[in-house]
C-alpha cells in the first residue's frame, strides 16, 4: 500500500556510472540489509498464518480437561423415552427416559459429593408433565431443545460428524467436560425368563476406555450379581468402533475434543430381574449412586492422563459423515467425495 514505508520495493539507486567499488560494496550490503528485513518480515507473517490456520482448524472447538465438569445426559428426550419393560413391575413399566429423571440426582450427589463439578442434560424439551418435571428441577437438568426422534445432524464444533443427538456430545464439548456419560437402560424382545443378560459400557474409542472400565467395575462389585441377578455374566467394556454408520456416531465428536465419554447399557428392562431391581426405589437409587461411584473412582485414578485430540480435523475418516445419504442431504462439505470412493 502506498505511503506505508512497503519495504518489500525499496528504491533501487546506484548513484550513477561513478560508483566505485568501496561505496558499490556499501550499496550492496543496504540491498542484502533490506531484502533480509523483508524476507524476515514475509517469514514472520507466513510462520502466523500458519499458526493462525493450524488453530483455526484445531482449536476452536473447546477441549475437555482434567478441570472440567461432569456431564451427565439423560438418554432421549419426551415424546420418545426409549426402550420399556414389556410389562408392569411392582404396578409399573419402567421405562429409560423417566427412570433416569428419577434417579439421576443421586448419581450426581456422589460425584458431587467427591468435589468436582456435575451438569445435567437432556437433548429434549423440558418436561411439563410430573412427576418429570418436578426431577427436572431437582436435578437442574439443562434442556437442550432438540428433541429429535431419529434425525441426524452434524455437530457445531466438528461439521464431519453426524448423528442422532448430537446435542448432548456438543454440550460436553462446550462445556470442556472432564468426562460424560449418557445414561441409558438396554433391553430386548420379550421377557428374558432364565440367565443373564449381556451388561454393557460402551466407550468412545481413544478416550473412553478407563471411563467405562471404573464404571464396569463399580457395577460388578455393588450390583451386578450382589443384589441384581444376571446368572453369573458381568458387565464389559466394548470400545466403540469408530465407523459412522454404527449407532451413537456422537461419541466421536467427544473423542476429538479428549472428552473419555462411556454409555450406560448395564441394566436390561426386559429381565425381569433387572426391572424387579430398578422398580425397587431402594435399590434403584443404589444402582444410580453406583453410576456415580464409578465416575468418582475414574476422576480419582485416572482424570489427570493425557488426553487424545484429533489433530487433523480437515480429513475425513471413517468415523465422518454418518450415514452417505444424509450426509448428501445436509451438504456436508467432502461428504460424497469420501462415499463415492
Ligand atoms: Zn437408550
Amino acid at each position: 500500500m502506498p505511503g506505508t514505508g512497503n519495504i518489500s520495493s525499496p528504491p533501487f539507486i546506484f548513484g550513477g556510472f561513478s560508483l566505485n567499488c568501496f561505496t558499490f560494496a556499501l550499496t550492496l550490503r543496504g540491498i542484502a540489509r533490506i531484502v533480509a528485513a523483508a524476507m524476515r518480515k514475509w517469514l514472520t507473517s507466513v510462520v502466523l498464518c500458519i499458526c493462525s490456520a493450524v488453530c483455526l482448524s484445531n482449536c476452536s472447538a473447546p477441549r475437555g480437561t482434567a478441570e472440567g465438569p461432569v456431564v451427565l445426559d439423560i438418554g432421549h428426550c419426551v415424546g420418545a423415552g426409549g426402550a420399556r419393560t414389556p410389562r408392569a413391575v411392582n404396578g409399573k413399566r419402567l421405562q429409560e427416559l423417566d427412570w433416569w429423571y428419577e434417579y439421576v440426582g443421586y448419581t450426581k450427589k456422589v460425584i458431587e459429593d467427591a468435589g468436582y463439578k456435575v451438569y445435567v442434560c437432556n437433548r429434549g424439551d423440558e418436561p411439563e408433565r410430573e412427576p418429570l418435571a418436578t426431577w427436572a428441577e431437582q436435578a437442574d437438568v439443562d434442556h437442550l431443545g432438540e428433541p429429535d426422534t431419529g434425525h441426524r445432524y452434524p455437530s457445531d464444533y466438528y461439521g464431519d460428524r453426524v448423528a442422532s443427538g448430537m446435542v448432548s456430545a456438543d454440550y460436553a464439548i462446550s462445556r470442556k467436560a472432564s468426562c460424560a456419560v449418557f445414561l441409558h437402560h438396554n433391553s430386548e424382545r420379550g421377557w428374558r425368563r432364565r440367565g443373564g443378560s449381556k451388561s454393557l459400557i460402551i466407550c468412545n474409542r481413544y478416550n473412553g476406555d478407563r471411563l467405562a472400565e471404573c464404571l464396569a467395575s463399580a457395577l460388578n462389585t455393588k450390583v451386578l450379581n450382589h443384589g441384581m441377578p444376571n446368572g453369573g455374566i458381568e458387565c464389559k467394556v466394548q470400545v466403540r468402533c469408530k465407523d459412522a454408520t454404527r449407532a451413537a456416531g456422537w461419541m466421536n465428536a467427544c473423542d476429538d475434543s479428549g472428552i473419555p465419554a462411556a454409555v450406560v447399557e448395564a441394566a436390561f428392562l426386559n429381565n425381569r430381574r433387572h426391572a424387579l431391581y430398578l422398580s425397587n426405589p431402594a435399590t434403584a437409587r443404589h444402582y444410580a449412586e453406583t453410576i456415580g461411584h464409578g465416575i468418582v473412582d475414574y476422576l480419582r485414578r485416572y482424570g489427570n492422563e493425557p488426553r487424545h485430540y484429533r489433530e487433523d480435523t480437515d480429513t475425513p475418516d471413517c468415523g465422518s459423515f454418518g450415514y452417505a445419504a444424509e450426509s448428501r442431504r445436509i451438504r456436508v462439505p467432502g461428504a460424497d467425495n469420501l462415499w463415492e470412493d
